[in-house]
């Protein structure tokens, strides 16, 4: 039994996971943006020592703890380095947790830990070369080559979110302009779509917005579905820059199946994954193209703890 841990951007999922990738217990606790990295190492302490003591546990032996953080995050001492969506600067996670808990916790990239946790119980090990992207609050990008993680020399693989699209665009949460995670993450379309409606214009989107709420990428999705024109260019954008990114990256790694995730793929997968798809199989050679598989993942939020148990077993 391996004890996992998914630390996203707006909530922190805990769990127990068998080799067989079977969840037999599942926590979720909300994360907030304000909290200091010591009030969420706090939680996650508790989670994992509330999983400790469960009685499901007794027959079996926990044999490793994982925890799956956003990036940059430095492997394999587990630091965090100045992540744009937490608003953490420099932080040891690795070596806080393990000082708390007096226990040995592997520290992993959550979206390397989500690309992993594909390969094994989504795909199965069918694919060696596999691409894993997940587009919500932010973007990231797990790679997978013959089988096994690549993580680069320092743990920083992988940013796929911080590949400029547009030179003059958007200014990103890593001081760049134009990446495509501040052209095409869920953030960037709902403060695209709040600009429209304060311009007076994104009429459409607006009848979606429930009051007090933020507008989201959510509404956006209603809004084009019912042929809002306005929505609908945007998504037609994002599923260009989407398109031109996954483009690029599949010419660079040439991988034999490219899975998308996360938040806004799995609210507007049928409004984006085929323009995607569409787009790449126009733009990438004609080699890379060849049995190129593009799909969405089926694996929902437990993505993330299924990685945590495929790095436990792939170590
Ligand atoms: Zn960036």
């Amino acid at each position: 039994m391996i004890i996992g841990v998914d630390l996203g951007a707006t909530k922190i999922l805990s769990g127990i996971v068998a080799k067989d990738g079977a969840i037999v217990k599942r926590v979720k606790q909300p994360t907030i943006k304000e909290r200091s990295p010591k009030d969420i190492v706090n939680r996650i302490v508790m989670a994992i020592n509330d999983l400790l003591k469960d009685k499901s546990l007794e027959a079996h032996k926990i044999e490793k703890i994982v925890v799956a953080a956003p990036g940059p995050l430095s492997y394999p001492d587990g630091v965090i380095y100045d992540t744009p969506n937490l608003k953490w600067g420099y932080f040891p996670l690795k070596e806080e947790l393990e000082k708390r808990l007096q226990k040995e916790v592997q520290v992993e990239h959550d979206a390397t830990t989500a690309a992993l946790g594909e390969y094994f119980f989504g795909q199965k090990k069918q694919y060696k070369h596999l691409l894993y992207m997940t587009v919500s609050s932010g973007i990231g990008g797990g790679i997978i080559i013959d089988g096994k993680p690549y993580r680069g020399i320092n743990g920083g693989a992988g940013e796929f979110g911080h590949m400029v699209v547009e030179p003059k665009g958007r200014i990103c949460g890593c001081g760049r302009h134009g990446c495509l995670e501040a052209c095409a993450s869920g953030t960037a379309i709902a403060v695209k779509a709040k600009k429209l409606i304060e311009n007076g214009e994104g009429l459409g989107i607006k009848t979606y917005k429930k009051e007090k709420a933020n507008i989201t990428a959510y509404e956006v999705g209603l809004a084009a579905r019912n042929g809002d024109p306005e929505a609908i260019n945007l998504i037609n954008e994002t599923a260009y820059y989407l398109g031109s990114g996954t483009s690029n990256i599949i010419n660079i790694f040439n991988p034999e199946i490219f899975i998308l995730g996360g938040g806004v793929i799995f609210g507007l997968e049928d409004l984006l994954l085929e323009s995607i798809s569409k787009y790449v199989h126009n733009n990438v050679y004609a080699l890379h193209r060849k049995n190129l598989v593009i799909k969405a993942s089926e694996l929902g939020e437990d993505i993330g703890l299924l990685g945590c148990a495929a790095m436990a077993l792939e170590q």
